[in-house]
């Protein structure tokens, strides 16, 4: 329903109008996510164990299942100053070129150095990490930007940051890689020699151009295995959609100044987090029977971890050296193309995001590459801005919808989250470019192999 035509292109928040605390939607969830277990006990994890692994007050945030309201403290949100309120646009060009009577709103994260959402959360976890006196954090990053959004974070808090980046995108993004060593990062190609667990994948798949799943292996052996450190993971975790709700905060205080109603919510999913930040406030307002939304998460039909995978316990990781996580996964050992929108390349989903799948209170769409970079494409030359691959998902989704609307009349107001910027991925859009991008799907065989290896709790 649109009553309000008179929504600028861009909607700005005043400082004072930005989020002092975290929406944590595990609090209005009646029945919850699953917990992680430890592998070697079948029991959940506690905040000791945990506590190896990683700080203990994101080990807290990542346990607190009632709190609806978490402060975000105030040297966090001085950082956010430097580059939020992140701007909500009304894509009035798009909707034009469209045809449609949909209105389409986006929230844009790419307005940082490190051109994503990421960095919402890595100041968050860098900072707790500071608190707690380490010495510094170790990270795994596929694409990138949480390599770089990490290393900005620690830069700014003087921690030191160890990050092992998946092969395949150490080799192709180079620039990437210098980013984040000029925040003074130590950046390592992963699967490597530098760890055990790395150098048993190395000896079992030689030619891996590694996964996002290895990397974690690696640096969380690192982290337990030098005093002074822990691992810190961008997605997935349930503290990581936390720091994330500051996205629909933002965008729900935008839309509610305009009277503006959303219909759809849309974001890409690679472990959840955008998404699950992305839709936290409105998802709070269906759970708690307050307003209905139509959520939408949409993930590369070369990695379909919602549409194709299985709800059930699962390493994080491939050398399953991590807890276990009830989630929906294409199984640890399931290694993706090296498709390039790298940070949806994850087995699996953030287990509140599978959760609340599972009780169908969102859907899931698969997008092929080739149909994604279109989408990209269409959206550069008529927004303006050269969205990343993964956010590129997001737009496919939405134009989708926006032309359903304009078959149907339906005048729906569609927000969809584009979560960052594509000037790392030129080489992706070089092949999109030449018409040499391939779409590699993986067969319902490929699938039940990994899944037939899914631990058996
Ligand atoms: C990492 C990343 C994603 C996917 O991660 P989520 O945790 O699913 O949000 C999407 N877009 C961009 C630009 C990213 O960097």
């Amino acid at each position: 329903m649109n009553s309000n035509e008179n929504i600028p292109y861009k909607i700005y928040l005043s400082e004072s109008e930005m989020p002092k605390d975290w929406y944590n939607v595990r609090a209005d969830m009646k029945k919850k996510q699953a917990p992680m277990l430890n592998p070697a006990t079948g029991k959940p994890m506690t905040a000791e164990e945990l506590g190896h692994v990683f700080c203990d007050e994101l080990v807290a945030q990542e346990l607190d299942d009632d709190t609806r309201l978490i402060p975000i403290p105030e040297t966090i949100r001085n950082f956010y100053k430097m580059y939020r309120p992140s701007p909500l646009v009304r894509a009035y060009c798009l909707e034009q070129k469209l045809g449609t009577p949909a209105h389409i709103y986006y929230k844009f994260e790419g307005n940082n150095t490190s051109g994503s959402h990421k960095l919402n959360s890595a100041i968050a976890q860098a900072y707790y990490a500071k608190k707690q006196g380490l010495k510094g954090v170790t990270t795994e990053t596929g694409a990138g930007q949480w390599g770089t959004a990490l290393s900005m974070a620690c830069a700014y808090l003087e921690l030191d940051c160890v990050v092992y980046m998946v092969k395949v995108s150490y080799e192709q993004k180079p620039f990437r890689r210098e980013v984040m060593r000029t925040y003074g990062a130590s950046v390592t190609p992963s699967p490597s020699n530098t760890t055990q667990v790395g150098q048993k994948i190395l000896a079992e798949y030689p030619d891996t151009t590694g996964s996002l799943g290895c990397a974690i292996s690696e640096a969380v052996e690192y982290a337990v295995t030098h005093p002074g450190y822990r691992y810190v993971l961008g997605s997935v975790l349930n503290q990581v959609l936390l720091h994330q709700s500051v996205i629909g905060l933002e965008a729900k205080t935008a839309l509610d100044k305009y009277g503006v109603k959303l219909d759809t919510i849309i974001g890409c999913a690679g472990g959840g987090s955008n998404l699950g930040g992305l839709i936290a406030p409105f998802m709070g307002q269906k759970l708690r029977g307050e307003a209905d939304y139509d959520f939408i998460a949409v993930e590369p039909a070369s990695c379909p971890s919602f549409t194709r995978g299985t709800y059930a316990y699962d390493f994080c990781d491939t050398g399953n050296i991590c807890p276990l996580a009830k989630m929906y996964t294409l199984g640890s050992s399931f290694m993706p193309s090296p498709i390039h929108a790298g940070g949806l390349r994850f087995h699996g989903m953030s287990p509140v995001l599978s959760e609340l799948y599972d009780q169908k209170m969102m859907r899931a769409v698969a997008i092929s590459q080739s149909d994604v970079f279109k989408a990209a494409e269409e959206f550069a030359r008529i927004e303006g801005i050269l969205p990343a691959p993964e956010s590129a998902h997001a737009i496919k989704a939405a134009i989708d919808e926006a032309l359903k609307c304009k078959e149907t009349g339906e005048p729906k107001n569609i927000l969809f989250g584009l979560t960052g910027t594509g000037y790392f991925d030129m080489v992706a859009y070089g092949q999109y470019n030449d018409g040499i991008m391939s779409d590699y799907i993986p067969t319902d065989e490929d699938i039940q192999k990994c899944i037939e290896k899914l631990p058996k709790v």
